[in-house]
């Protein structure tokens, strides 16, 4: 009975997976929308078997989460007999500050950082504890573990997380780049040692996690030395709806010349922006650009022109700050599915000797290395799985 429940808890929203950690399979996972809205709705999917949804408004995450237990424990569509056969419940917690480098056993105290570091993630921290505080009352006695996003790039050296603005803004209010999508990043990199059989403590990797939200990660032997998003998920690469790095200039400039508030302009360069605002509003799903492309669209021609051109130029950089590479990684939604994004940026680095197999390469969702074998540098597919990442925390924190 290792069962691990895995939540990730959005503001109106609640995903899970429940993984047996004897096998790191997955029993069941799930999804449930509009929490505390008119219409919410569980969907519940016992893997290998057919997925049931149940439409029943709840008015708050405690509800959700009762509701949740009833599924994984229902006669027919369940995958456990009662919620005893839950170990230890894991949390997706987006920011962690420096006080977390690594998952936590939650605590009173743990809650009241967390709480803390809400003003950094405004939409993220405090739904995250609402979920945490639903299972404890759901399911009182039994162990939760806080994994946090920002715990992978928090042992990046000073030189490259601090920005270079007036260092008391990083004494004062802990300025400085923090790099999310850390569980993923992390995943990918020690499961990339693995798969190349590269040295474990040496190993130069560079993990390219391409979803709607993006963001690329430099690590030698699975410690992150530089990562592209920064104080919030806004800086870096381009991305669905996110411009990723601009001239902050050009913020000012926009709220002179359209007499915005800097609010409304972050709104537009975090909601409006990315793919979908270089390409006229066709859409922030590459699939949709890539369709408009074929058809002859040139702004979408560009939006994904840029969007691969800015993943080479972080790769680039990231190869000269470690002196070379050994695994570069395509994970997430465009990551594994994208062939022509793995290929354009894969052979960016031919002047390394690095080369992708366009047979090999023509692959989805799979963990395939699609370098050719004589390929200096080991291109790879590695799907991420950071439910599982933060059930192995889970487990190894609670094993008793
Ligand atoms: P997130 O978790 O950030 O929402 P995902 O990792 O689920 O993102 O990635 C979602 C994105 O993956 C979609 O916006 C879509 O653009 C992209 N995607 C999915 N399939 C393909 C495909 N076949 N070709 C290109 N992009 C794809």
């Amino acid at each position: 009975m290792k069962n691990v429940l895995v939540i990730n808890c959005g503001s109106s929203s609640l995903k899970y997976q429940l993984i047996n950690m004897e096998n790191e399979e997955a029993l069941a996972k799930g999804l449930f929308e509009r929490i505390a809205i008119p219409g919410s709705k569980l969907t519940h999917e016992p893997i290998g078997r057919e997925k049931f949804k149940i439409e029943k408004d709840v008015k708050n995450h405690t509800e959700a989460i009762a509701l949740v237990l009833e599924a994984l424990t229902d006669k027919d569509h369940g995958v456990i007999k009662d919620a005893s056969e839950i170990y230890a419940i894991g949390h997706r917690v987006v920011q962690g500050g420096v006080k977390y480098p690594e998952s936590v056993v939650i605590t009173d105290e743990v809650k009241k950082e967390i709480e803390k570091f809400s003003d950094l993630a405004p939409l993220h921290n405090p739904a995250n504890l609402m979920g945490i505080e639903a299972v404890e009352k759901a399911m009182p006695g039994v162990p939760n573990v806080a994994a946090f996003d920002t715990s992978f790039g928090i042992s990046m050296p000073e030189k490259a997380y601090k920005y270079a603005i007036p260092n008391e803004y990083y004494e004062n209010y802990h300025i400085r780049r923090y790099g999310f999508h850390g569980t993923s990043h992390m995943y990918v990199a020690q499961e990339a040692i693995k798969f190349a059989g590269l040295d474990k403590d040496t190993a130069r990797v560079i993990v390219c996690h391409l979803g709607n939200g993006a963001s690329i990660s430099a690590s030698i032997g699975g410690k992150c030395v530089d990562s592209s998003m920064g104080l919030t998920p806004l800086e870096g690469l381009i991305m669905g709806t996110r411009s990723g790095d601009i001239d902050p200039a050009i913020v000012q400039y926009i709220c002179n010349k359209e007499n915005k508030s800097v609010d409304e302009v972050l709104d537009i360069l975090n909601k409006k922006s990315g793919v979908l605002g270089m390409s006229g509003g066709v859409s922030s799903d590459f699939r949709d650009i890539e369709n408009a492309e074929a058809d002859g669209n040139n702004l979408a021609k560009v939006a994904l022109e840029a969007f691969r051109y800015r993943i080479i130029k972080y790769v680039g950089a990231y190869v000269a700050v470690m002196g070379g590479v050994d695994a570069l990684c395509f994970t997430a939604g465009v990551g594994e599915n994208d062939k022509i994004t793995r290929q354009i940026v894969g052979n960016a680095l031919g002047f390394l000797g690095a080369k992708v197999d366009d047979e090999v390469n023509n692959v989805r969702g799979k963990r395939t290395m699609i370098s050719t074998p004589d390929s200096k540098v080991k291109i790879m597919l590695m799907p991420t799985n950071e439910e599982l990442a933060i059930a192995r925390d889970t487990y190894r924190l609670t094993k008793k």
